[in-house]
């Protein structure tokens, strides 16, 4: 068995991703910012019995991005999966109210550093004459919202990114597909209010996606036969219908 590339695999569907992979005896090479919760899903992840690499990187920092690839032990290739998960959503303002920081590390993360990892690993996966990358869009990709802006636009880029890259690689036996969900209760909301309260209040009274939803579409999507690319999935909760109406706020 080969391995699956995980980006930002410290919470959310990263982490979900790292634990239904490793269940199924895939190799893991992990990374995020947060080194002591890498520590802890390896450890905890030992019992798969399966080889796990991690190391902390920023994937807002080109070369940071570049060292983590470099760093990686060959005995963890072939590199069968890239799962471009790492991402985040900054603050709620509208455009003239917001925060250019907040911009440039959304940017940065969630377009950038989707394109430095890709452009590394792409060689890779071409000298083993296959491999497949599964990038993380979002409904945000599909439809804007009010306050959404700046990360609407890095999940529409993503779109964008998705589609063309299959058009770059139609002769290399790489497949790209992209997953785009709707709302998923992770550390998400925490990351984009920095306010535990505000977040909790975004998935009440509502039953959202999780993580491990995601992460068993993404396992599904990967180990179709070769000659199967499930190109795009759009998944939602089944009480939201788009990214502003869902059963709890509508009619409201
Ligand atoms: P999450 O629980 O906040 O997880 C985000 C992961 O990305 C964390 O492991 C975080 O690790 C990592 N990350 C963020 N910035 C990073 C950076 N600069 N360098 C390295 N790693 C970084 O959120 P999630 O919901 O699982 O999000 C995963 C992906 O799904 C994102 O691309 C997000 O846009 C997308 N998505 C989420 C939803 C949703 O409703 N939750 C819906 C659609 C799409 P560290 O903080 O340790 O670095």
């Amino acid at each position: 068995m080969g391995s699956v590339l995980i980006t930002g695999a410290s919470s959310g569907i990263g982490q979900a991703c790292a634990e239904v992979f490793a269940k199924n005896g895939y190799n893991l090479i992990l990374n995020a910012r947060r080194i002591d919760k890498l520590e802890k899903i390896s450890e905890e992840l030992k019992k798969e019995n399966v080889n796990i690499f991690y190391k902390k990187t920023d994937m807002s920092n080109k070369d940071e991005i570049f060292n983590f690839v470099e760093s990686i032990p060959k005995e963890f290739y072939p590199i069968d999966i890239l799962i471009n998960n790492a991402g985040l959503s900054r603050g709620l303002e509208s455009l003239d109210q917001g925060n250019i920081d907040d911009w440039n590390e959304m940017i940065d993360t969630n377009v950038k550093g989707v394109l430095y990892i890709t452009k590394l690993i792409i060689p890779i996966m071409k000298k083993q004459g296959f491999g497949h990358i599964i990038n993380l869009g979002s409904i945000a990709g599909h439809e804007s919202y009010p306050g959404g802006n700046v990360y609407c636009a890095t999940k529409a880029a993503i779109k964008s990114l998705t589609k063309s890259l299959r058009m770059d690689l139609i002769r290399t036996n790489i497949r790209v597909s992209s997953i785009d969900p709707g709302m998923v209760e992770t550390e998400f909301s925490e990351v984009r209010f920095r306010d535990k309260q505000m977040a909790k209040k975004v998935y009440e009274n509502i039953k959202p996606l999780y993580a491990k939803d995601i992460a068993d579409v993404i396992f599904y999507v990967a180990t179709r036969p070769q000659h199967v690319n499930i190109q795009d999935v759009i998944i939602m909760p089944t009480q939201q219908a788009s990214v502003l109406i869902n059963d709890r706020d509508y009619n409201k």
